[in-house]
């Protein structure tokens, strides 16, 4: 049997589940049978179109399972480990790359964006991206490695002073996730604020502070009256910019963490800037946080695993998207071991 079952997007909008070649292994490379694969916002601009990916494309970059074949230049021993995917690829001889810059690398690309992914029975791997995982971990917890290492780098990039409060915009999953790590990181109180109140109340069990419906925002005038240290847009809508800006306190910190569509523009008042002597930030993707982001998991998964609400077998990826689309759900994966 050379061949597997896959999610193919043939051109933007156009996916079908069917059957294709089974990947060959590069010397460097190991071919994973994959269990889980998370999806993301990134999918959703995959299927699009208004991602860098080419097509025909099999999508998936938030994966995870068993290596069942190693390419010449890869210790056997490898073969039956279970795994956990970074799907970063730099160059590593960019001027990007050998400044320890890896997400700025001039011809990066990423396992399920820009080359085939893990919305298959199999997907190719270097082996430089191959991270073990132990034997208790499940592969579904271990999928959610790759968006807890973003936001582990969205870390990297702030200054977090303990005992300072945050504002987050958005309770989808990465504005939870950073939730976690900042709570961990020794911020005392989070506040979280989405137009949805289903997710606010998913947020307020998963440990927010205070939740607050985008609507009400005026509110926060009592209880935070000169702002927060760190405010955080994790929705990626770009009217959020000027909305999230007043809230920042004096001399505390703007990230720009969710992902605006390109060309998008917003209208923030520079004086602000000034005057408070605010800090904007971004953080894009992982740059070496991979390894980190599975310690933590490793050490907390339990607070992170109920963030997966949905496990489809792979038949449903349109399904999938369509739900993430209405805004089901928090996490969902699709997991190659559930018959569908
Ligand atoms: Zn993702
Ligand atoms: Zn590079």
């Amino acid at each position: 049997m050379n061949q597997m079952k896959a999610v193919v997007l043939r051109a933007p909008q156009d996916a079908v589940v069917e059957l294709v070649e089974k990947p060959d292994a590069g010397d460097n490379d190991v071919i994973v049978r994959v269990s889980a694969c998370g999806l993301c916002g990134t999918d959703l601009k995959i299927f699009s179109g208004e991602y860098l990916s080419p097509y025909p494309l099999i999508p998936g970059h938030e994966l995870a399972g068993t290596i069942v074949s190693v390419g010449s230049g890869v210790d056997s021993a490898w073969i039956g480990q279970r795994v956990a995917v970074d799907p970063t690829l730099a160059c590593g001889h960019c001027e990007f790359c050998q400044d320890a810059q890896f997400n700025h690398c001039e011809s990066w690309g990423a396992i399920g964006d820009t080359v085939n992914g893990g919305f298959a029975e199999f997907t190719r791997v270097p082996m430089a991206n191959i991270y073990r995982i132990k034997d208790r971990m499940p592969f579904n917890l271990a999928a959610l490695v790759e968006p807890v290492s973003c936001a582990v780098w969205a870390l990297e990039r702030m200054r977090i002073r303990p005992g300072s409060r945050a504002l987050i915009f958005g309770a989808g999953p990465m504005g939870l996730i950073l939730m976690k790590l900042l709570a961990n990181a020794g911020v005392m109180r989070v506040t979280i604020v989405d137009t949805s109140l289903e997710r606010l109340t998913v947020a307020k069990s998963y440990g927010a502070h205070d939740i607050l419906q985008s609507d009400t925002l005026d509110q926060l005038q009592y209880s935070a009256p000169k702002g927060f240290d760190l405010v955080v847009d994790a929705t990626g809508n770009p009217n959020v910019l000027s909305i999230a800006l007043p809230w920042v306190r004096k001399a505390g910190q703007l990230l720009l963490f969710g992902v605006s569509p390109q060309g998008a523009t917003a209208t923030i008042g520079p004086y602000l800037i000034y005057h408070n002597e605010i800090t904007i930030l971004s953080s894009m993707a992982i740059n070496h946080s991979y390894g980190r982001a599975l310690n933590i998991v490793e050490e907390r998964g339990g607070e992170f695993r109920s963030l997966i609400t949905h496990e489809l077998p792979l038949n449903d990826y349109l399904r999938a998207i369509s739900m993430m689309k209405e805004g089901k759900g928090i996490k969902l994966q699709l997991s190659m071991d559930t018959v569908g």
